[in-house]
């Protein structure tokens, strides 16, 4: 069975994880209310969606 002649250092190991974040992709600032929302989506805050109130809101 091939087994590994050296092992990781941290740095090797840190490095690696570099691409290993925690971030929301897709993600954007509604320009009506300003919440986080996601792309493509009608704002579930306000309703609107490319400007324009598209679901009232109670
Ligand atoms: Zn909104």
């Amino acid at each position: 069975m091939a087994v590994p002649k050296r092992r990781t250092s941290k740095s090797r190991k840190n490095k690696r994880r570099t691409h290993f974040k925690l971030e929301v992709p897709g993600m954007t600032i509604c320009p009506n209310c300003g919440a986080l929302i996601k792309s493509h989506h009608v704002c579930p805050e306000c309703g609107y969606y490319k400007g324009e109130e598209v679901v009232a809101k109670a």
